[in-house]
């Protein structure tokens, strides 16, 4: 009997997405119009995704009990973290080790969830994450510690981060301060640290090449896909506009309003890879035009 093959999808060439979550699925607490289509595209064709965030404030659940108010339904898998990355990586470099945390809920639990304890004195480390705890108490007892040897870590190094009400300061300004009063630097796990995207990619299961970063801001998930060789879309949808691009020496290979938009390129393929192999070097399939200099914009 001859056997039945199904007309499945077949996925040609493999693919996946690294999905930057402020500015792209979401702005403060507005869903941003049709990102909730777009990831339900990827779950029903299986084709793989993280979606990253540096914000360690959060843990997995609640991002994802976040994104399901905006109609966006994900499971905790889905959800990658600056603080889970932060935590794992603490945990590689000294396993059992012990932090003093000026963060919250996300970071401890992941710190937690990676045989960290957290303690008030002499500390292997000093983990600085994003949060509304920040005071100058903290900051004096984290100072001491690190002219005790305790080493600075940060989950992120965001100058600011945009809110319903305009912007405020990111963990990059708190880690400043420290910086600044204990004349050291911290090292920095997430995007557009390696640490943090090879860590996420490596979630997918997928090899760089077939490994497409989608964000909203240039110096984070632009940047970072770009060093590790990633693809990159960037989204007009949060902090970036087209005219922002000139002042960067670097570029995202396909610039889309929204990830509406690319839905609808990645709809002309098929949900297929969208990247072409052409004399070596990626290039966007046919029927999407691909960015040259500023001119980004898809048609
Ligand atoms: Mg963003």
């Amino acid at each position: 009997m001859t056997p039945f093959f199904p007309l499945l999808e077949r996925q040609d060439v493999r693919h996946g997405y690294l999905i930057d979550m402020d500015g792209v699925l979401y702005r403060g607490s507005e869903l941003i119009p049709g990102a909730n289509d777009f990831i339900e595209q990827l779950r029903a064709r299986s084709i793989p995704f993280r979606l990253l965030t540096n914000n360690s404030q959060r843990t997995r659940r609640d991002v994802v009990a976040k994104l399901s108010r905006l109609g966006i339904d994900v499971e905790e898998e889905h959800v990658f973290t600056s603080a889970m990355a932060t935590a794992r990586f603490l945990a590689q470099q000294k396993p059992g080790g012990t932090a003093f945390v000026i963060g919250e809920g996300g970071l401890l639990t992941a710190l937690h969830q990676n045989g960290y304890a957290v303690v008030d004195h002499d500390p292997d480390y000093v983990v600085v994450g994003e949060g509304r705890t920040f005071n100058l108490e903290l900051v004096e007892a984290a100072v001491r510690m690190i002219l005790r040897g305790a080493k600075l870590i940060a989950t992120n190094l965001d100058p600011n981060c945009p809110t319903n009400h305009g912007l405020r300061p990111g963990c990059g300004a708190m880690v400043a301060m420290l910086e600044s009063a204990a004349a050291v630097k911290a090292f920095s796990v997430g995007k557009p640290s390696p640490v943090m995207m090879r860590a996420a990619r490596k979630e997918l299961g997928l090899s760089t090449d077939e490994t497409t970063i989608i964000g909203d801001t240039m110096e984070t998930d632009i940047l970072g896909g770009v060093q590790l060789g990633f693809h990159t879309v960037l989204v007009l949808s949060g902090g970036t506009s087209q005219e922002d691009l000139q002042r960067y020496t670097f570029g995202p290979e396909v610039v889309v309003d929204s990830l509406a938009e690319f839905s609808v390129v990645l709809e002309k393929k098929n949900w297929q890879s969208p990247w072409r192999e052409a004399n070596g070097r990626a290039r966007v399939g046919e029927g999407v035009s691909l960015h040259h200099a500023h001119q980004a914009v898809l048609a």
